[in-house]
């Protein structure tokens, strides 16, 4: 069972001057897997993995989630696929400053739902106990660690219960401990909800972690390694 296949992508930059970015991908994420993605700077991991996540669009080429194709689908029905089933967690976390921890995690809901409910609350809630934030759940971004932030913006990518979460480098900006704790917390979530993991990440550590090791290098798959 994939909940996400890549089919032969190709992205190509610019209009006069063309740069081809990704060249004829093709990959296939089984439910409830962990990958991460390695390879250099400028290399095209972000690129790939904003595509995946249908934030960007190929030049040709299509992606299908949960079996269907993303290739003729609307700016709507595209925003309500990635928000029904996508959860993404960047590296800067993007968390809203003026906002508290809780209502942090509650905005993609928000967004889809326009309305509060009583489950939603309890579901924040939870989120905050699992994701070890309950006593900093009133707090803005400003008044959090750099672990808490990324823990946030992890409860945040999981309120609308995702099948899949896309993490652009989420522990780039932390120390090696802190890194440690997110890549176990991110772990648990997979292995308790079957939630699928792609991630990027430059920490060798991390990625000797995970189940898989894509390896990118100027826009090409280098190497594809199953453990
Ligand atoms: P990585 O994530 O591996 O560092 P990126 O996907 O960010 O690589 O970038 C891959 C290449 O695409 C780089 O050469 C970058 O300069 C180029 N690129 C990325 N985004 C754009 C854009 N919006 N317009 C033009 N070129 C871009
Ligand atoms: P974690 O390992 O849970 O991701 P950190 O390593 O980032 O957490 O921080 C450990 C603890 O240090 C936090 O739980 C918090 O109590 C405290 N802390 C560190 N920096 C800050 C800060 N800027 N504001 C408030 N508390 C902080």
């Amino acid at each position: 069972d994939n909940v996400i296949s890549i089919k032969n992508i190709n992205k190509v930059y610019g209009n006069e001057i063309k740069t081809h970015v990704l060249h004829d991908i093709n990959l296939d994420f089984a439910k409830g897997s962990f990958s991460s993605i390695i390879g250099q700077s400028g290399s095209g991991k972000s690129t790939l993995l904003n595509i995946m996540g249908t934030l960007d669009s190929p030049s040709s080429g299509d992606i299908i989630i949960n079996g269907k194709s993303t290739k003729n689908m609307s700016k709507n029905t595209l925003a309500e696929l990635r928000n029904d089933t996508i959860g993404f967690i960047f590296q800067f976390h993007h968390l809203l400053p003026e906002f508290t921890a809780l209502e942090n995690i509650l905005m993609p809901y928000y967004i889809k739902n326009h309305k509060k409910s009583k489950e939603i609350s309890e579901r924040a809630e939870e989120l905050l106990n699992l994701v070890g934030l309950w006593n900093v759940k009133n707090n803005k971004p400003m008044n959090m660690s750099g672990g808490q932030q990324q823990r946030t913006s992890i409860a945040r990518a999981l309120i609308n219960n995702p099948s899949i979460i896309l993490a652009d480098e989420p522990t780039g900006n932390l120390d090696s401990e802190t890194t440690e704790n997110i890549y176990e917390l991110m772990r648990s979530i997979n292995e308790n909800f079957k939630t699928t993991f792609v991630v990027i990440t430059h920490d060798n550590r991390i990625a000797q972690k995970t189940d898989r090791i894509i390896q990118i290098g100027d826009g090409k798959v280098l190497s594809d390694t199953l453990k």
